[in-house]
């Protein structure tokens, strides 16, 4: 860490060669970037009695406040930016956000996780907004599961909308599939060869505890490496982790185009690399996905001092704790990944 030395006096604390860094050296490039914590889904994992605000009404930023956001974080070496929820599609002015944010100098790659209900009709559109990736949450390929898992008996429209996705031409579409004991750890197989099949590429994630799902989690939880035995198995070789990647550790294999992604946070040394800051829908900072609750970003959000608002970035990413306590059994402040963006 250096002590700044531009007339500005805004990069205190931050490393002048690596960027935005935390005490443990830590560089961060990747901003997951909430539009909002309402969700159409009923995800037995995440929010199994669907969307309730707790506290009145949920007052998403505006798109002003989203991008002087975005501003101040790229200014700070942040280059990839991930929008996410709740479904970030239900704003009704998520393609104008999504250009928006294209635009910002600095931003490299836009990204989008969606749970896909409205894919087939806009992907198009998205694409053309500048978004490059994206991630679609796809649990089951039955669709009786499907709907069980989701509450929405739509698994036919979600994969046309992946198919669209595809003809849109995404530089990378993924399948996210939260693994789950008893519920789709007998899908392995069929899941890998239906990407393989499909030039596409899949994450599987464990199961989170979060403090609303702690009975589903004891239940459901089924660790990464039945995944990892299963690809070994079949000639699936890990790959090394690239700039600016998220958290999955990634195989291929020479038969298929697309890779597989084993996201596993309870793994040791998961949070070693983390790279990734998070601003939830309601612009609070969060430096884990399972910490104290976030730091109130907004004023600075809605006022037009940028270099105050970097310099208290600054200030807040030194002090991210080195490590979740989800091996504890101590999921932080977080009652589901929808109320921060996943
Ligand atoms: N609604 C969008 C979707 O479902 O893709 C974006 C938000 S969702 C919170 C982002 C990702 O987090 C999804 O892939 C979802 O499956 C995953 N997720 C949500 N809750 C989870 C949990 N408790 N454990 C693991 N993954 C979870
Ligand atoms: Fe909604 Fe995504 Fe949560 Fe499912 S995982 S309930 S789609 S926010």
């Amino acid at each position: 860490m250096i002590i700044a030395r531009n007339p500005d006096q805004i990069f205190v604390g931050m490393d002048e060669n690596r960027g935005l860094t935390d005490a443990i050296g830590r560089q961060f490039e990747y901003l997951r970037l909430s539009l909002t914590d309402v969700c159409n889904f009923r995800c037995t994992y995440c929010l199994p009695e669907g969307y309730r605000k707790v506290h009145g009404r949920s007052h998403p930023l505006s798109i002003a406040e989203t991008i002087r956001a975005v501003r101040a974080f790229a200014r700070l070496g942040l280059w990839k930016v991930r929008l996410t929820g709740g479904e970030p599609t239900l704003r009704s002015d998520f393609t104008q956000i999504a250009r928006a944010i294209a635009a910002v100098p600095g931003i490299r790659q836009l990204a989008m996780t969606t749970n896909g209900y409205r894919l087939a009709e806009y992907a198009r559109a998205w694409r053309d907004a500048g978004i490059s990736t994206i991630n679609i949450s796809v649990d089951s390929l039955d669709p009786a599961r499907f709907a069980a898992i989701t509450g929405h008996d739509r698994l036919a429209e979600v994969l046309r909308g992946v198919s669209a996705a595809q003809a849109a031409g995404f530089d990378s579409v993924k399948l996210n599939a939260v693994l789950m004991r008893g519920v789709n750890d007998d899908e392995l197989v069929a899941m890998i060869d239906f990407v393989a099949a499909h030039d596409l590429s899949l994450r599987f994630i464990e199961v989170m505890r979060t403090n609303d799902n702690v009975a589903f989690f004891g239940k459901r939880h089924l660790a990464g490496t039945a995944v990892v035995d299963q690809l070994k198995a079949a000639g699936w070789q890990r790959l090394p982790r690239l700039p600016g990647a998220g958290p999955a550790v990634e195989y291929a294999h020479p038969a298929a185009k697309g890779r597989i992604g084993i996201i596993a946070p309870y793994s040791p040394d998961f949070c070693a690399s983390c790279n990734r800051l998070r601003l939830s829908s309601e612009g609070k900072l969060h430096l884990c996905l399972f910490g104290d609750g976030g730091i109130d970003l907004r004023p600075l959000l809605q006022g037009d001092d940028e270099n105050a608002l970097v310099a208290q970035i600054v200030k807040l990413t030194a002090t991210k704790a080195p490590a979740h306590r989800l091996h504890m059994g101590d999921s932080g402040a977080t009652p589901h990944l929808a109320s921060i963006g996943g």
